[in-house]
């Protein structure tokens, strides 16, 4: 492309359009350079897409268009927070001050400053977004479904039947003795057909991953 001034690797790929959280390895004229490097006229500039994986824990902050990810997410277990009255600034700024990782529809929201890690998803689809996520950031040995409040996001605790009996509806009493419950909000959860829907989802995800 044409020189149009000195600018920095981030400032130059983010105009073309992808966020520098998805940039890996960059070279300019075949050495090693970072974000922050200045180019000069007629450098050669390779840029490498971030490879799968996830260098930090898998906690996620998500956007406020991303409330069925987020439930899909907390149902294998994921930290997700999930505010859909969050506005870019507030969201950014999550992401840094908790090292959690941006997942968005938003690429000028992922060019902020303030978000190292993140992932621009591809998808409108939240089980096709699920799917990106859980490749993108090799998270198939890290699924623990049913630990997780999908309402408010902290971990269940095993609860005795006999404790929530009176807040089931008759054929919940009837067809399950395993449940949980959210310490923080009350939810009660037991594997209903949310649970069964669940599993068709996550044994695709696995079975579509295994070569
Ligand atoms: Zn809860």
């Amino acid at each position: 492309m044409k020189f149009r001034g000195r600018q920095s690797i981030k400032h130059l790929v983010e105009s073309l359009g992808a966020p520098h959280p998805e940039i890996g390895v960059i070279q300019v004229n075949r050495q090693v350079a970072t974000l922050s490097t200045i180019t000069q006229d007629a450098d050669q500039v390779e840029v490498f897409p971030i490879p799968n994986g996830c260098p930090v824990e898998p906690r996620f902050v998500l956007d406020g268009h991303l409330g069925r990810l987020a439930a899909y997410l907390r149902l294998l277990g994921f930290d997700c927070l999930y505010q859909n009255d969050d506005d870019d600034e507030q969201l950014a700024e999550t992401t840094q001050r908790e090292e959690r990782i941006l997942l968005s529809r938003d690429r000028r929201l992922l060019m902020r400053t303030a978000v190292t890690h993140g992932y621009c998803l591809r998808s409108l689809d939240p089980p096709e977004q699920l799917k990106e996520v859980i490749e993108r950031f090799d998270l198939r040995s890290r699924l623990a479904p049913f630990h997780r409040c999908l309402r408010c996001n902290h971990p269940l605790e095993p609860v005795a039947k006999e404790v929530v009996f009176d807040r089931l509806e008759p054929l919940t009493k009837l067809y399950f003795d395993d449940f949980q419950i959210c310490p923080a909000c009350g939810q009660v959860y037991w594997k209903g057909s949310h649970y069964e829907k669940m599993q068709k989802l996550v044994e695709e995800i696995i079975e579509k991953n295994k070569g």
